[in-house]
């Protein structure tokens, strides 16, 4: 009896092997095939993502699902990491074929040129060229004497999220606060915490990328929302709505927006943590440009949403880039689930970052969001004499202008670069955006308007 429940067995497995090996087979002839969609794509310069496409291949599986008696989500899952598998295969033949560019690989090749002795304007990064507060100077000059450089607990010094939770919300904790090395990882932290290969996040473009690079690193697909200059960067809900499917788990928003500077209106939030919470999705509200707003902000922890998770940073308002704090709130579990992302990738933030930050937490960096207003009215006004078409921004740093007729980014950006002025091309910032370039407004007027004279002369000689 024994011998022949074992046989069974062998005969069971061996055919699940074979199984297993004719599916691997098919995904590799899928992927070939991927590749060749690709590359005519490329040819005809159109968009890798069709949401079109995609939809009528979710409701084939779901239809196919429901037919067999298999599990749609499951299956939805498992379309998806077809699917992500599919866009990576496709951006990379791009990407091969053309070169691929975005602030930051922009920013390395202002760094080399100014190694090699050029003079760059830096209109290309986000990042403030002011000083930290002063207190912090103090704090840091007293770290050594204090014995301030030890491990801490992954979640961050008392004191600091203490502060942060008085100074956030009515009724928060310090259990409801994680201190992270930056906004970016706590991006991270929270997106490897809480989705799982075959989930989905909708992203509304333009945005910093980051969040769709997390979601793929942990191979969760990515649908995009794409908003207009037009329609003045407002996110269309109905479209919002048609997009989430079984699989979709999380909503990023990132107002003040990188790199439009849009601030959603009051009504439209609503309406966005309405819909998540029909759907039980969570909310990642990236909120670092928060200090940078001009017109009336809300964010999310105004909801009291129990699947939202709240990211804000000391590199932006707090000109603190170089320290890497940066901190997010949320219920606590899910702090707790993105506190062992960061145990296992680094223990905790470094001490004596978090001791500063804690100093800069006592002050209101309400000058620098006045300074950062001048600068931005000083670029708009340049671009308005340039007749170039942009919204103006409600906050953050930037401003996200279209180019004229037959410009494209990349162009653009090359040969700004070449005459001294580093800017961002549009393209980074989602799939349809090359017809835009942004301007950061992190440096001095004077250098402001030497590099708007520069872009002024790039525009003129096209
Ligand atoms: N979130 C957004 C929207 C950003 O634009 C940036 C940096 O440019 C960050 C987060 C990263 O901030 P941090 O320096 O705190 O990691």
């Amino acid at each position: 009896m024994k011998v022949r429940a074992s046989e069974e067995l062998d005969e069971i497995r061996s055919e699940i092997r074979s199984i297993t090996s004719d599916i691997i087979r098919k995904v590799q002839k899928r992927n070939e095939l991927c590749k060749q969609v690709g590359e005519i794509k490329s040819r005809l310069k159109i968009d890798v993502r069709d949401e079109k496409v995609e939809q009528e291949i979710r409701q084939l599986v779901s239809n196919l699902s429901n037919e067999i008696g298999i599990n749609p989500d499951f299956t939805g899952r498992l379309l998806n990491i077809l699917l992500s598998e599919s866009v990576r295969l496709q951006l990379k033949e791009q990407r091969d074929q053309i070169q691929f560019e975005n602030h930051l690989t922009i920013f390395s090749k202002a760094k080399e040129l100014e190694a090699a002795g050029k003079e760059i304007i830096h209109m290309e990064v986000g990042e403030p060229d002011y000083s930290p507060p002063e207190p912090v100077k103090s704090v840091l000059s007293s770290i050594f004497d204090l014995k301030r450089y030890h491990y801490t607990e992954t979640k961050g010094i008392m004191q600091l999220r203490t502060s942060i939770a008085q100074k956030s919300s009515n009724g928060l904790n310090p259990s409801n606060v994680i201190i992270t090395p930056g906004g970016r990882f706590a991006v991270f932290a929270a997106i490897s915490s809480l989705l799982v290969p075959g989930d989905e996040l909708i992203c509304i473009e333009p945005v910093w990328p980051a969040y769709a690079e997390c979601a793929c690193l942990v191979g969760s697909t990515v649908s995009s929302l794409r908003t207009t200059l037009e329609d003045g960067w407002s996110p269309d809900l109905e479209k919002l709505a048609n997009m989430i499917n079984s699989n979709t788990k999380m909503i990023a928003l990132n107002y003040p927006n990188n790199p439009t500077g849009k601030i959603l209106e009051r009504k439209i939030l609503d309406q966005i943590v309405s819909i998540a919470k029909d759907h039980n999705l969570y909310i990642l509200s990236d909120e670092v440009y928060r200090d940078y707003t001009f017109s009336e902000f809300a964010s999310i922890m105004e909801y009291g949403y129990e699947r939202s998770i709240m990211i804000s940073s000391f590199s932006k308002g707090h000109a603190m880039t170089g320290f890497r704090v940066g901190y997010a709130i949320a219920k606590d579990s899910i702090v707790d689930r993105m506190a062992k992302v960061q145990a296992t990738a680094l223990t905790s933030v470094a001490e004596p970052m978090q001791y500063a930050a804690l100093a800069a937490a006592e002050v209101k960096p309400a000058e620098n969001t006045k300074r950062m207003k001048k600068r931005l009215d000083l670029i708009c006004e340049k671009l308005h004499e340039m007749s170039l078409s942009f919204v103006k921004p409600d906050g953050a740093l930037y401003v996200f202008p279209k180019l004229g007729e037959g410009l494209s980014d990349h162009k653009v950006v090359q040969r700004a670069l070449d005459l001294g002025v580093a800017v961002a091309p549009g393209s980074g910032f989602g799939g349809p955006y090359s017809q835009f370039i942004r301007l950061s407004a992190c440096q001095t007027h004077d250098k402001l308007e030497k590099g708007l004279e520069l872009l002024n002369s790039v525009m003129r000689s096209n």
